[in-house]
């Protein structure tokens, strides 16, 4: 019989500490003894009547031992959504990856210049290259694109008023909401039009001598049909230039090739956006960038530098990891090798053809593995091209080896590496565009345990639902 008094139940430290080092443990006991200490107190909160000694210690070890391998370790991105947020966005080209190894791991000359010594130019190259790409005449990389928006409605709009239309006033996702970042900088919101329409001469009527600058915002993961007016990004940059004030432009993912190329339409380039006459664009460099976590902020020059002496600056300046990844990733453009070097383009740029002969040979390589080919939709993400699909081809494993679709996707989650994918109708869709094709060699792999693996068959004894 189990006590009833769960404490009973809850093995001592120098107990756990010894069943950790018979599973392998490597953390020195001043690392383990305080984790094992909270996990026990945890253990005594949540203390579940049944749970016997050793299956508390059982769960604690297995706690501990997670620690001792990275979290962050390789998955397939099997979902259909091409910039996911959840699974860390844009995967970074091999070169960008192989120079954000090397910034990471030598000493680069971030601030000096090698043939003068003197100091400077941790911006240069990056504001050369959004030049070559988008005719912008300065850029900076700051953290992100929400700091990249914090910092230059701070710089250019605190303690003034600064015109959106009621239809941008939104929430990105993640804690982004256009009102609360620019109540953060300081700058009092002047909401214009209705959420469906709003006319230039909406934000026109609103111009006052506190206006500081009119903010167009990319309204991201939504979109709205039917009876709607957006006011031209042209006729905002010559309202604002008449009355001597600025235009921004938060683009959201910032696309440097016209998605439209791809059966995407509707995404403004950011180079469109600066011939329209926007002052200042913001931009993530992780989403359709197609590089690491970044945010840019490209422009006219004397804006760029108030914004680059702002205090705010340095507290969300870029790292040397990010400079080189992001540095690397616009050279691809400036090679006009977008397409076939960047993931995020090259998952964009995949012709049909090419996903329906990938899927042929998978099928081919596990004769065993019953898989149905599925006509499926692909999206984006990211906050790009919202409401539009690019055609695209899911595996799905028939009834027979996934007849219980929640524990055979938690298995391939937890897969070595994982696969994430999505359930539609009752199946589970495993969409080839967003997994490449070098890494088809190791989806096979991760397949073939559907049946190697006995715990999806729910009808089999002994099986436990994991997570
Ligand atoms: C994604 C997005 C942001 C936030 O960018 P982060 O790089 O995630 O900080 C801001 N504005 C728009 C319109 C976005 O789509």
């Amino acid at each position: 019989m189990t006590s009833t008094d769960p404490r009973r139940n809850l093995p001592a430290t120098h107990e756990l500490l010894r069943a950790y080092r018979a599973a392998g443990g490597m953390f020195d006991d001043a690392a383990v003894v305080p984790l094992i200490q909270r996990e026990v107190s945890s253990a005594r909160m949540t203390a579940d009547q049944q749970a016997t000694r050793a299956s508390v210690s059982e769960q604690i070890i297995t706690t501990l031992l997670a620690l001792e391998r990275p979290r962050l370790g390789r998955v397939l991105n099997g979902t259909g959504v091409i910039i996911h947020t959840n699974l860390g966005r844009a995967l970074a080209s091999e070169e960008a990856a192989q120079a954000m190894a090397l910034a990471a791991s030598s000493a680069v000359p971030l601030e000096i210049d090698l043939a003068s010594n003197a100091r400077g130019g941790r911006m240069r190259e990056i504001e050369e290259l959004i030049f070559a790409l988008t005719g912008a005449e300065s850029a900076l990389l700051v953290n992100n694109n929400a700091a990249a928006m914090l910092l230059a409605l701070t710089t250019i709009a605190a303690g003034k008023e600064v015109i959106v239309s009621r239809g941008e006033a939104v929430e990105i996702g993640g804690g982004f909401r256009v009102p609360d970042v620019l109540a953060q900088s300081g700058a009092r919101m002047i909401d214009v039009g209705a959420t469906n329409r709003t006319y230039t001469a909406d934000y026109a009527r609103a111009i006052n001598a506190e206006t500081a600058a009119i903010l167009k915002v990319h309204p991201s993961n939504f979109s709205i049909a039917g009876f709607v007016h957006d006011a031209a990004i042209e006729e905002l940059a010559a309202l604002a230039n008449a009355k001597g004030i600025v235009l921004i432009d938060d683009l959201g993912s910032g696309a440097l090739i016209d998605p439209a190329l791809f059966g995407v339409s509707g995404e403004r380039t950011v180079r469109q956006s600066l011939d329209a006459g926007a002052d200042l664009v913001a931009f993530s460099t992780d989403k359709l960038v197609g590089g690491p976590q970044g945010g840019i902020i490209a422009g006219r020059r004397r804006l760029i530098e108030r914004i680059s002496r702002h205090p705010l600056a340095r507290a969300v300046r870029a790292d040397k990891v990010a400079l080189a990844g992001v540095a690397e990733t616009l050279r691809h453009y400036a090679r006009g090798e977008a397409t076939t070097k960047i993931p995020v383009w090259r998952m964009i740029a995949t012709p049909i053809d090419h996903l329906r002969a990938r899927s042929r040979t998978i099928r081919a390589a596990l004769p065993g593995v019953g898989l149905d080919e599925i006509a499926v939709e692909s999206t984006i993400g990211g906050g790009a091209a919202p409401g539009q699909t690019l055609k695209s081809i899911a595996l799905s494993p028939t009834a027979e080896i996934a007849s219980n679709i929640e524990n055979a996707a938690t298995q391939l989650r937890l897969a070595d590496p994982g696969l994430t994918c999505r359930t539609a109708d009752q199946r589970l869709l495993i969409d080839l565009r967003t997994i490449l094709p070098e890494d088809d060699e190791e989806l096979v792999g991760i397949l073939q345990g559907l049946v190697q693996e006995p715990s999806i068959h729910p009808e089999k004894p002994g099986v436990e639902t994991p997570g």
